[in-house]
């Protein structure tokens, strides 16, 4: 694959350098951070393997006049390829680099990419699949399910992380490890205590809602995580961005698009975004029992089978939690699920 459009742009913002390069995706670039820190480089994100995005980032790097083997931490946000990819390349060229992963993201891309548990994974696969018809979708929508949900784990990649973070670590005194569910399981965000500054991956966008999903999460993560609801991910991610809001965070550094400079600003926006979903949805099954890909296509309207699956996960996301809050209910009729309130 090379994408010739590709074209780079290096910014310093205060005294963080971004390093911005174009990616053929909605999300129009991915974006990684350098700074420097009680007299450690640090890279937050390590960007993607694929076409000439690396090449690029090393160019960039040069043009900084940063060295790879300068480079001291790169912190990893969560398990997406385009936030972890290059991480085992950097390691490999500059071994004395420390990668740093939550212990979520480091146990579910070291299981992703375990070649023994592609079964486990394809059969899990199968039931989301399956789940799928039930909330609406046909046989060869729900055939593209699997083959969407087990190719991707195929295109992770895995790097042993040096250190393991958990939530609340502070690492070299003033980086805050903020756990923030939603996107994905593992995601974190940095927060620098000291300049206010917040690196957040995906969790939080300035021109879209970031996806909230999880997927498949390997059992023994589900297992430990036993008070964590798996169905109701939404409020997970309202919860971490209420999080991140009470930090008071005075700029944003997103993986995607624009710096934030008006955090709280951009949250509550977020925020509101889901607020008027949740209610559109209330609204379009008030006295009215509806399947979720019918409440997805209205949203939505007509997608591709991948993008109709990511509508759809989109959707239920708010649906289940409406139910929660008892605000909607399901029937079930001719083994589909409908939705009314
Ligand atoms: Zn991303």
């Amino acid at each position: 694959m090379y994408f010739s459009s590709f074209n780079s742009e290096i910014n310093k913002i205060e005294d963080v350098h971004q390093i911005k390069i174009d990616v053929p995706w909605s999300v129009k670039n991915v974006s990684v951070y350098l700074f420097d820190h009680k007299g450690s480089k640090i890279l937050f994100d390590s960007g993607l393997n694929m076409a000439n995005w690396s090449k690029l980032f090393f160019s960039a790097l040069k043009k900084i006049n940063i060295s790879l083997q300068d480079i001291d931490y790169c912190f990893i946000s969560h398990n997406h390829t385009d936030h972890v990819g290059l991480a085992p390349t950097l390691k490999k060229r500059n071994p004395d680099l420390k990668l740093l992963m939550h212990h979520i993201t480091y146990e579910t891309l070291k299981w992703e990419t375990e070649q023994e548990n592609l079964s486990e994974i394809e059969r899990e696969a199968t039931k989301i699949a399956n789940q799928m018809i039930t909330y609406g979708f046909n046989e060869s929508q729900s055939e593209r399910v699997i083959s969407f949900l087990s190719y991707w784990p195929k295109l992770r990649q895995y790097q042993k992380p040096d250190i393991i973070l958990h939530d609340g670590d502070k690492i070299l005194n003033d980086l805050e490890v903020i756990w923030t569910p939603g996107h994905s399981f593992g995601h974190i965000c940095l927060f620098n205590t000291k300049t206010k500054y917040l690196f957040v991956g995906d969790h939080i966008l300035s021109r879209i809602t970031p996806h909230i999903g999880n997927y498949i999460v390997p059992r023994f993560l589900t297992e430990q995580y036993e008070g964590y609801d798996f169905n109701n991910i939404l409020s997970h991610y309202l919860d971490s961005l209420d999080r991140i809001d009470k930090l008071g965070p005075k700029i944003i550094f997103p993986a995607h698009q624009e710096i934030i400079y008006d955090p709280h600003k951009r949250i509550s926006e977020i925020k509101e975004h889901h607020k008027n979903r949740l209610a559109d949805i209330s609204r379009v099954i008030k006295d009215k029992a509806r399947t979720p890909l019918e409440i997805s296509q209205l949203h939505f309207g007509e997608l591709d089978d991948t993008n109709s699956f990511l509508a759809l996960s989109e959707t239920l996301g708010h649906l289940f939690f409406l139910e929660n809050q008892g605000l909607v209910h399901s029937i079930e009729k001719n083994r589909k699920i409908l939705y009314y309130s």
